[in-house]
């Protein structure tokens, strides 16, 4: 089953990348070390990775025209988030090779489809329900003791598209207009610790994790990663081997995040899983021999995987629009490695930068 794969250097290599934001940028920085070109295209002409790109092409997912020229300009494509439309994947499947691949966006992209393949794989998730109505909302509630989140199943990030339902208890309960297909409601977990695995597959089968790191969030947004994460040494070996598995049975080559709840007696749960490089591994920049972003070039261009090696602990903190500027105080900080995505503007829960510190 394992094939061998050739690797023949980086040199004179082109990386395409679909997605143009912060993501984007640090694997277009990590290919630029390794004397990758890199070709990023976005719709957004102020996408922060084109200030690291050796060609920008400011185009939608959906110009034919301009994938195809793209595509053909690329030893091999990826993608940085996962709200691309799988048409433009397959179409550009016809010119180049396409990691890690259409299946694992295809599935990362609907929390309905995601739920179902890992459940299908024995793994445990949280109890959910396709909504297609408020009857249904209603019903299924009462499977899950009157209250839940109710999720988009597509288009959903840092927690936007979630809304926390209770029944009964809100008095003017406000609920989201609910169409067919668009949503699910999913059981309240209560955890102990988030969690997250990154899992590196390379074209040849052999899969190599990170260790877990854990994972605070707040409003449903990414706050600080903590590396390693404070769990048992059962649950780490536990997330490890679940993360393989998913990477396994979607033939992953490159990254997968997979992000997970620990909860009493160590159980765990798989909450969401994204095909890509995560907030949640920024951590490995600064403290390990080979950061996601490199481990996910060496598996798009078959290059081997060393071991992994960790030099230090890590505290991430993600700087968002509302505490940016803090990152001014901590400059004469000698632990303190600072990552700004040199995004022009500022919002309010906007990811322009995170601070590793390691320790
Ligand atoms: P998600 O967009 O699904 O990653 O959710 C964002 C965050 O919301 C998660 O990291 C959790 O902190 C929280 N969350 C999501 N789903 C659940 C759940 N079923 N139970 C409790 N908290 C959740």
């Amino acid at each position: 089953m394992k094939k061998k794969m050739l690797f023949n250097g980086f040199d004179n290599k082109t990386l395409g990348i679909l997605g143009g934001g912060q993501l984007g940028r640090m694997i277009g920085q990590s290919a630029s070390r390794l004397g990758i070109k890199v070709i990023i295209m976005d719709p957004n002409k102020k996408s922060p990775a084109f200030q690291v790109a050796n060609r920008s092409i400011v185009a939608s997912f959906e110009n034919k025209e301009k994938l195809r020229k793209f595509a053909k300009s690329c030893d091999v494509v990826t993608y940085e988030f996962e709200n691309i439309p799988l048409n433009s994947l397959q179409y550009i499947a016809k010119f180049t090779k396409i990691y890690p691949g259409i299946n694992p966006l295809k599935i990362s992209q609907d929390r309905l489809l995601e739920k179902k393949f890992i459940k299908n794989l024995n793994i445990k998730v949280a109890n959910f329900y396709p909504i297609n109505n408020k009857q249904d909302l209603i019903t299924n509630l009462s499977y899950l003791k009157g209250r839940g989140l109710l999720k988009t199943r597509k288009l959903g990030y840092d927690g936007k598209g979630q809304t926390y339902i209770q029944l009964n208890k809100q008095k003017n309960l406000q609920i989201p207009r609910i169409k067919k297909n668009d949503y699910i409601i999913e059981e309240l977990i209560n955890f102990n610790k988030e969690i997250s695995v990154i899992v590196v597959r390379e074209a040849n089968g052999k899969s190599t994790c990170y260790e877990p790191s854990e994972n605070i969030h707040r409003e449903g947004i990414l706050r600080e990663t903590y590396f390693p994460a404070r769990i048992s040494v059962k649950s780490k070996e536990e997330a490890k081997k679940i993360a393989k598995k998913i990477a396994k049975k979607l033939d992953i080559i490159g990254l997968l995040a997979v992000e997970m709840f620990v909860c009493n007696n160590d159980k765990i749960l798989v909450n969401e899983i994204a095909p890509r490089p995560h907030n949640s591994g920024h951590w490995t920049m600064d403290t390990c021999n080979i950061s996601q972003f490199e481990a996910l070039l060496r598996a798009l261009f078959n290059a081997p995987m060393a071991n992994l090696e960790y030099f230090s602990k890590c505290k991430m903190v993600n700087l968002l629009g509302d505490n940016y500027f803090t990152y001014k105080k901590f400059l004469n900080k000698k632990n303190y490695k600072l990552h700004l995505y040199g995004k022009e503007k500022l919002e309010s829960k906007r990811k322009m930068g995170h601070i590793n510190i390691i320790f």
